[in-house]
């Protein structure tokens, strides 16, 4: 690796003939052979051996098909251990994107726009459910599909979303598919675009795979079972990962929920959305409520960490609704952190330990329009409200909540 990078920075250099350039030139590319050793050992830090860690030039893959880039070196403060049964990752399409998701098919990618179009109805064809992919040929697509030599096992690679984008690019090695059947082919290009939108591999736990870690574009993973599947394997889940020629050809019912949780066409009353919920596990135990796909770190963040769809409110202010304003709580001396949710300001105005920082999303005061009470709970050892319409959830729950009362109704 390093031999070939320095090859290259000699080749560059023999060809820059202003002087000044060339040093440029030269501190640029070492730079680079830094990145790419920083990269590499933290890969290497997830728990992958030299022999699994293959060198595209550009990025290195990894165990299937996990790109890094070499340029970009993730923080490797990130990692975490532990292996828990779940399987989604932990950032998600934003939801003006989800409905028209373009992919542009590169000319090297021509020969199968064919299965092409077969994976992208594979996805299309699922009822309620907000994600729609569209072919383009505008420069600018959410996705570029390419033909790649990816060596001579892996089928193909993706990333997965970051600033509420999908992976800008998906590869997939002709060569290797060549043999496979139409069906087999389509599949492996529907199971890229899959990780493309949000899905972690089905069958991670059986492949090994770290539950954790930051992919080549910065997104930041976290395997998380996806609420209305069963935490376990699915043998017919299209998401199987190491599965190139063999796997299933079409979305198991598993995925279809699965993707219809994500991504639901259909809210349950029209004009909503769905709020996500994420809880910081590794500072300040909060838990918060967002609509917005990147608000938290643009899918770079390893803190926060997605939890599901909390319920569904209004992202504008619609007849009987009102504000539900956000504040950021913390105590000075106090590392703990607490984002507060609540329909009057007067409520924390008075007080400067509150900042506050807008309206999170509209909600009903009232339970108008078939609307179901959002309870309120408190936690003092985490120095955290949390809020749910399941009051069965805090059963078992780490951090000790208690009930403190319904703040605003929503669905
Ligand atoms: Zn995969």
């Amino acid at each position: 690796m390093m031999k070939k990078l320095l090859l290259f920075v000699m080749m560059l250099t023999a060809l820059v003939s202003c002087q000044q350039s060339e040093i440029q030139s030269i501190k640029n590319e070492e730079a680079q052979v830094e990145k790419s050793d920083q990269v590499y050992e933290y890969i290497k830090s997830l728990g992958f051996k030299d022999d699994e860690i293959k060198d595209l030039g550009k990025d290195y893959l990894v165990d299937g098909d996990m790109l890094f880039d070499k340029s970009v070196v993730p923080d490797s403060s990130k990692v975490k251990n532990g292996r828990v049964q779940q399987y989604g990752v932990s950032n998600y399409v934003g939801y003006n994107v989800q409905p028209n998701i373009t992919v542009r098919i590169d000319p090297s990618m021509n020969v199968y726009a064919s299965e092409i179009a077969g994976a992208i109805a594979i996805w299309n064809s699922v009822t309620n459910c907000r994600v729609n992919f569209t072919l383009s040929t505008a420069n600018d697509a959410n996705i570029t599909i390419y033909n790649s030599d990816l060596g001579s096992q892996i089928c193909g690679a993706s990333y997965t979303p970051i600033n509420g984008l999908p992976s800008g690019q998906v590869y997939i090695n002709n060569i290797l598919i060549a043999n496979n059947s139409f069906a087999q082919r389509q599949r492996t290009i529907a199971h890229e675009l899959g990780h493309a939108i949000g899905f972690f591999h089905t069958n991670w736990m059986n492949t090994g795979e770290s539950r954790t870690g930051t992919y080549g574009n910065q997104a930041y993973y976290d395997a998380k079972n996806i609420l209305g599947t069963p935490v376990g394997t699915d043998a017919n889940s299209l998401m199987n990962g190491g599965e190139c020629g063999i796997g299933a050809t079409a979305l198991s019912s598993l995925d279809i929920v699965a993707v219809q949780f994500m991504y639901p066409e259909n809210p349950p009353v029209a004009g909503t959305i769905p709020v996500f919920r994420y809880f910081s596990r590794t500072t300040t135990q909060d838990h918060y409520y967002t609509w917005i796909a990147n608000d938290l770190g643009n899918g770079s963040n390893n803190d926060y960490i997605f939890e599901g769809v909390a319920f569904f409110a209004y992202p504008t202010q619609v007849t009987g609704t009102v504000p539900l304003y956000r504040y950021f709580h913390t105590k000075p001396g106090i590392s703990l952190g607490d984002h507060f949710y609540t329909l009057n300001q007067s409520d924390v105005s008075s007080d400067p330990t509150y900042l506050f920082e807008g309206i999170a999303f509209y909600v009903y005061s009232q339970p108008l329009n078939n609307s179901v009470p959002v309870h309120r709970y408190w936690s003092s050892s985490y120095d955290d409200h949390f809020y749910t319409k399941n009051q069965n959830e805090v059963t078992g729950m780490a951090g000790n909540y208690s009930y403190e009362d319904v703040v605003f109704f929503a669905h």
